[in-house]
């Protein structure tokens, strides 16, 4: 914590946590998210999470990172080897990206994290080619990342409002726009998972 400064700096034990507390949500939810799934892609999405999450934890222990940015990049590398299908690459990216924004500082502010957290979901958005409004995990991390700016309860409160907003959507990417206009009126998993992950972040910040 820096003395002249009032605003809260984030250190690699705050990513530790909010990384294993994001795990916790991924289990406990796990049946839910996979239910989202079902009823608009492949059952999977629950199970998914669940393996790379854990996946996340394992290599935390056993290989802590030194910084908050390596251990972004660490668990990335971790979902994108174990989650497959088209949200592990993603969930990947956006953690990898995120991370690399950080670089090697030992500790950041949270005006720098939503900086680098955007360049996260920028690449998210390139890599699957998906817009806000397409009914993805983009619908819940755009919003978030805006009210990042606010407060981290704030980018909770807009990821959560970001994902029941993609049930009147339908689907333009993934498995789910397979349906068409079928895809109308069920909540978009990726969207629900991702906002998750923003509560997570928020819940570790003491919000
Ligand atoms: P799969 O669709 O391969 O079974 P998951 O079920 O784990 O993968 O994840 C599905 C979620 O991935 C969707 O709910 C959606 O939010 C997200 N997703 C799928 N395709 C894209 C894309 N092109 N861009 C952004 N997000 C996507
Ligand atoms: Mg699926």
């Amino acid at each position: 914590m820096s003395e002249q400064d009032s605003e809260p700096v984030l250190d690699v034990d705050f990513f530790r946590r909010w990384l294993t507390t994001a795990a916790a949500s991924m289990e406990r939810e796990a049946d839910h998210l996979t239910q989202l799934d079902s009823a608009i892609g492949d059952a999977d999405h629950g199970s998914n999470l669940q393996r790379g999450f854990r996946a996340v934890t394992g290599a935390l222990e056993k290989e802590p990172p030194a910084t908050p940015g390596a251990t972004l990049v660490l668990a990335g590398r971790q979902l994108i080897s174990t989650v497959g299908g088209a949200s592990g690459p993603l969930y990947g990216t956006l953690l990898r990206r995120t991370g690399k924004a950080l670089g090697d500082s030992a500790e950041v502010t949270p005006a720098q994290l939503a900086e680098a957290l955007g360049a996260g979901v920028a690449a998210v958005a390139q890599l699957g080619g998906a817009k806000a409004g397409d009914k993805t995990m983009i619908d819940a991390l755009e919003p978030a990342v805006a009210a990042l700016a606010t407060s981290f309860a704030a980018a909770s409160a807009a990821a959560e409002e970001g994902a029941v907003a993609t049930v009147p959507l339908q689907a333009r990417k993934g498995r789910a726009s397979y349906l068409g206009e079928r895809s109308i009126g069920h909540q978009d998993p990726g969207a629900t998972s991702s906002a998750l992950l923003i509560a997570a972040l928020a819940a570790t910040a003491g919000e």
